[in-house]
C-alpha cells in the first residue's frame, strides 16, 4: 500500500467517523480503516475489555505464565480462537495440577493432566474412549485402516498422561474416516434390504399356484420394508420358517405325484406296444391264412389253416382282455394317486394350521400370539415397561356373513387386519384370536393410551368402508383392554381384556373399555 493511499484511507476514516457519529476509539476507527481499505476485520472485537481481564489474570506457574503470555499476542492479532484456546488452557492449570507437581505432557497449550471435574478432564476423555470403543462393532470391520485408527484413539485416550496434539489428530482423521463408516453401513442396511426383497419376490412367484404360499410371501415382503426393526426381523424370521416348511412337503407332493405318472405312462406305453405288436401279427396270420385259403384245393387242406385262424383270434382276445385288464389297474391306481394328492392338501393344510400366521388376515394365529406374548412379557419383565393388551371383537358379524356371504366375510376380516396393521405402530402386534376375534399387543403402552389406540383404528374404519363389490360397509367393533399387572401372566391379561370387551357388547357395542 503507497504512503499517498494510507493516507487518503486514514482521511476518508475520520471522515466517516463523524459522517455516522461514532466515538473517535481506535476500535472503531481501525474497524472503518479496514472497511474502506477492504482488509477483513473482526468486528467489534473487544480488545481492550480482553486486555483488561488478561491483566488482572494471575501467573503463578509457568504455565499460567505462558497462557496469559498467549493471550496478550492472541488480543494483539485479534485472533478470537488463539483466546479461546489460551483461556481454556489457563483454566486447566488454575485447577492446582501444575502447581501439584503432576505429571504433565502437553506440546502445544493444553494441559494433558486436568482436574477431573472439568468437562475435558481424564474421566470425560476415557469415557469417549469407551464410547468409541463400544460404537466400533456396528461400524463394521471391512475398513482395517479405520479400525486400527479406533483403536490408536482409544488407547490415546485412555493413557493417563496423554498428549492432547496426538489425541486431536487422530480424532480429526477418526471423524472423518467415520463419516464414511457410518455412510457405508447404512448403505449396506438398504442393499441388503433390497436383495431380501427380491429374493422374496422371486419365491412368491415360483409359488404363484400355491394361494397360502402368496399371502405368506406379501406378509414377507411387507414385513421387510424399510426401516426395519429387531421385532420386524423377528417376524420375518418366524414367517420364513413356515414358508420353508411349507415350500418343502409342496415340493415332496409333487415329486411324489411326478413319480406316480411317470410310472403309469411307462406301463401304459408298454401295454399299448404290446397290443400293437400282437395285432401286427394277427393282421399277418390273417393275410397268410387267407392266402393258403386261396391256394387250398380240398377242404382238408384248409381244416388246419382255420384252426391256426381261430387259435390266432383267441391269442388277441386274450391280449386285449389282459390289456383292459392293465389299463383297469392303472385307473384304479390313478385314483388312488389322487386320493393320496388329495390327503397330502390335507396335511399341509394341517400344517399350515401349525404355523405361526393366519392365511386369511397375515395377522399371528394362536400359536405365534403365543410366542410373541412370551417374548412381550419377558421384555416387560426386564426393561419394567408398561405393557396393555386389547382384544376387539367385530360387532354383529354374524348378520354380515348372513346378508352378504362368507367368502365377503372373508375379505371384511381381511380388510379390518389391513387397517389395524396400517395404524398400529410397528412395535405392535396384530394376532387373530378367534374367528373374528383380534388381539393386539401394546407394548410400552399405558392402559389409557391402548384405549386411546383401539378409539383411533375405530376411528379409522369409520373413514376407511369396507367395500363389498360397490357396497360400502361399516365394520365396527367393541374391545377391551388391559394394563398387565406386574406379577400377571399375560394369558390372565388377555382374560381380562376380554371380559372388558363383554362388558362394552352389554353396554351397546361399538366402544371400548379398559379393565
Ligand atoms: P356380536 O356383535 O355380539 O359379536 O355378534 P356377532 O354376530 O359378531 O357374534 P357371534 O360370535 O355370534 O358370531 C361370530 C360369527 O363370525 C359367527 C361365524 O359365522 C363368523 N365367523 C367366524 N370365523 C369366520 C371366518 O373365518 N370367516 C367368516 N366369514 N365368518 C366367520
Ligand atoms: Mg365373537
Ligand atoms: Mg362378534
Amino acid at each position: 500500500m503507497s504512503e499517498k493511499k494510507t493516507f487518503e484511507i486514514a482521511r476518508e476514516t475520520l471522515k466517516q467517523l463523524t459522517a455516522r457519529k461514532l466515538a473517535p476509539t481506535p476500535v472503531n476507527y481501525k474497524a472503518i480503516y479496514n472497511e474502506i481499505a477492504g482488509i477483513p476485520s473482526v468486528e467489534h472485537f473487544p480488545a481492550q475489555e480482553l486486555r483488561s481481564i488478561a491483566v488482572s489474570l494471575q501467573a503463578k506457574t509457568p504455565g499460567q505464565q505462558r497462557q496469559k503470555g498467549l493471550l496478550e499476542s492472541a488480543i494483539d492479532r485479534m485472533n478470537w480462537d488463539g483466546v479461546c484456546s489460551a483461556f481454556v488452557a489457563y483454566a486447566g492449570f488454575s485447577g492446582g495440577a501444575e502447581a501439584a507437581g503432576s505429571a504433565v505432557t502437553y506440546a502445544t497449550n493444553m494441559p494433558s493432566s486436568m482436574d477431573p471435574g472439568l468437562p475435558m478432564g481424564p474421566e470425560f476423555l476415557s469415557q469417549m474412549g469407551r464410547l468409541i470403543e463400544y460404537a466400533q462393532p456396528a461400524l463394521g470391520t471391512d475398513d482395517e485402516r479405520f479400525s486400527e485408527q479406533g483403536r490408536q484413539l482409544v488407547k490415546a485416550l485412555k493413557e493417563p498422561a496423554f498428549n492432547m496434539v496426538e489425541v486431536k489428530q487422530l480424532l480429526v482423521s477418526y471423524s472423518h474416516r467415520l463419516s464414511f463408516a457410518a455412510e457405508d453401513q447404512s448403505e449396506i442396511k438398504k442393499g441388503l434390504l433390497k436383495l431380501l426383497q427380491l429374493v422374496f419376490e422371486n419365491i412368491g412367484e415360483l409359488s404363484m399356484d400355491d394361494h397360502w404360499l402368496k399371502g405368506q410371501m406379501d406378509s414377507l415382503k411387507a414385513a421387510s420394508t424399510f426401516p426395519l426393526t429387531l421385532r420386524r426381523l423377528d417376524d420375518v424370521g418366524s414367517l420364513l420358517k413356515d414358508v420353508i416348511s411349507k415350500q418343502k412337503d409342496a415340493k415332496q407332493k409333487t415329486l411324489e405325484a411326478q413319480d406316480e405318472m411317470r410310472q403309469m405312462l411307462a406301463a401304459f406305453i408298454d401295454r399299448l406296444s404290446q397290443i400293437s405288436q400282437s395285432t401286427g401279427s394277427f393282421h399277418e396270420k390273417l393275410e397268410d391264412s387267407a392266402r393258403q385259403i386261396e391256394n387250398a384245393k380240398s377242404l382238408a387242406e384248409i381244416a388246419p389253416v382255420l384252426k391256426e385262424v381261430v387259435g390266432a383270434t383267441r391269442n388277441i382276445a386274450r391280449d386285449t382282455m389282459s390289456a383292459r385288464d392293465e389299463l383297469q389297474t392303472m385307473r384304479t391306481q390313478a385314483t388312488s394317486t389322487q386320493l393320496q394328492i388329495a390327503k397330502l392338501h390335507q396335511e399341509l393344510d394341517r400344517v399350515s394350521a401349525q404355523a405361526r400366521h393366519d392365511p386369511l388376515t397375515g395377522a399371528l394365529n394362536r400359536k405365534g400370539l403365543e410366542e410373541a406374548l412370551e417374548r412381550e412379557m419377558s421384555t416387560f419383565r426386564r426393561k419394567e415397561m408398561p405393557l396393555s393388551v386389547a382384544l376387539l371383537d367385530i360387532d354383529n358379524f354374524k348378520s354380515l356373513n348372513d346378508s352378504l356371504g362368507h367368502v365377503i366375510g372373508d375379505s371384511a376380516l381381511s380388510h379390518l387386519a389391513q387397517v389395524a396393521r396400517e395404524c398400529m405402530r410397528p412395535q405392535d402386534t396384530l394376532a387373530r384370536y378367534g374367528g373374528e376375534e383380534f388381539v393386539i399387543l401394546l407394548p410400552d403402552t399405558v392402559m389409557d393410551m391402548g384405549i386411546e389406540a383401539m378409539t383411533r383404528l375405530q376411528r379409522e374404519l369409520t373413514k376407511r368402508f369396507f367395500m363389498a363389490g360397490t357396497e360400502k360397509v361399516l365394520i365396527t367393533f367393541s374391545a377391551g383392554v388391559a394394563q398387565v399387572a406386574e406379577t400377571e401372566p399375560g394369558m390372565d391379561a388377555i382374560r381380562r381384556a376380554d371380559q372388558a370387551m363383554y362388558l362394552a357388547k352389554r353396554s351397546g357395542k361399538n366402544r371400548v373399555i379398559g379393565s
